[in-house]
């Protein structure tokens, strides 16, 4: 959906919208839709500038990077982005940082499924976990490990700590 930078009404667009992507679209290898992408966009005209406000919600199946197992991972994402008019781009240098992320939009033109699937992309955490608490595969027999329900001795020994025994260790 390409938003011509000249036509939007002083009022600004409001733009309420499913968008189907393809998993092939994602950063994350392993993931798949389980719903289309939701985006409640507001893109409004300030000068020559476009602010392009939102949010996004979607489900989406992950694996988990310690289980490996699958699980529904929701994404309910906001942003606040000010896309400035090409000629721009070149003394981007000169352009005083502020609060807000600066992007820049080429031929009047913005793309907004594309600024919505990079945001979509930004949101997802960069090792997806099916809880904080999992505990992985057991290194011993590759089964899960669930409340401890796996029978092996596991020693997992903590870099920290063991950073910590050896500076122990010199000291002595
Ligand atoms: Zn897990
Ligand atoms: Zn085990």
């Amino acid at each position: 959906m390409v938003i011509d930078v000249n036509e939007i009404p002083k009022e600004g667009l409001h733009i309420d919208q499913d968008f189907d992507f393809v998993s092939l679209d994602l950063v994350e290898e392993d993931a798949v839709f389980l719903e289309p992408t939701h985006a409640v966009v507001e893109v409004k005209k300030v000068g020559s500038d476009v602010r392009v406000k939102g949010r996004i919600t979607t489900r989406l199946s992950f694996v988990c990077s310690r289980c490996l197992r699958p699980f529904e991972y929701c994404v309910d994402s906001t942003f606040d982005l000010v896309y400035l008019p090409e000629e721009l781009d070149e003394i981007k240098d000169e352009i005083e940082e502020e609060d807000l992320e600066k992007f820049f939009y080429y031929h009047q033109q913005l793309d907004l499924r594309e600024i919505v699937l990079e945001q979509l992309n930004l949101s997802f955490p960069l090792r997806p976990l099916c809880s904080e608490e999992c505990e992985g595969i057991c290194p011993v027999c590759g089964e899960l490990i669930h409340d401890g329900s796996c029978a092996c001795e596991v020693k997992v020994s903590d870099p920290r700590l063991e950073k910590l025994k050896s500076f122990l260790r010199d000291k002595r």
